[in-house]
């Protein structure tokens, strides 16, 4: 028999359990906490958004939950609470660089933070490159896909993250 267990509090979007699956309970989606991104900064967007949501998977009458971070190319990671926050914390560093010397950011440093799986997530502030430029905080998932952001839309992405890890914390 399956066990179907009560939803997250924060389940938007929910999904039944799959009757193909017979230990399969059901999932759980979030709210797409959405960073529409600039055309400033954004040189190869196929839809210049992107998103961190909740996801949380019933299996055998437990629970796996994560916090994905999906990039406008739709490649994401999965982090858990505390991923999210190292993540949170290296962009909000990112983006103080980025303020702080918008038109010649020298400092370089990137953290690489691991998820479950073990894709690296790397965050970096960027320089501009020429005097129409500006200076921007670059995301980069599993070594190949990366997200340009502003010194403003980093600081919404990393608010978005601290605030799924919250929520992800409040019921486990
Ligand atoms: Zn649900």
């Amino acid at each position: 028999m399956t066990v179907v267990l009560a939803c997250p509090s924060w389940c938007d979007v929910h999904v039944n359990p799959d009757p193909t699956e017979p230990e399969h309970g059901g999932s759980h989606y979030g709210v797409a906490q959405r960073v529409p991104l600039s055309r400033e900064v954004t040189r190869r967007p196929p839809e210049p958004v992107m998103f961190v949501q909740l996801f949380g998977y019933d299996h055998a009458g437990s629970r796996d939950s994560m916090i994905d971070l999906v990039l406008p190319t739709k490649l994401h990671v999965e982090l858990t609470a505390a991923q999210a926050r190292a993540v949170a914390e290296a962009v909000i560093a990112a983006a103080d660089v980025c303020g702080a010397a918008p038109g010649a950011v020298s400092e370089k440093f990137g953290v690489d933070i691991h998820d479950p799986f073990d894709f690296p997530v790397q965050v970096q502030p960027v320089g501009p490159a020429g005097a129409d430029d500006i200076a921007y905080v670059e995301l980069l998932l599993r070594h190949r896909y990366s997200a340009e952001l502003t010194e403003a839309e980093a600081r919404i992405c990393a608010a978005n993250l601290l605030n799924s890890a919250e929520l992800l914390d409040a019921v486990e």
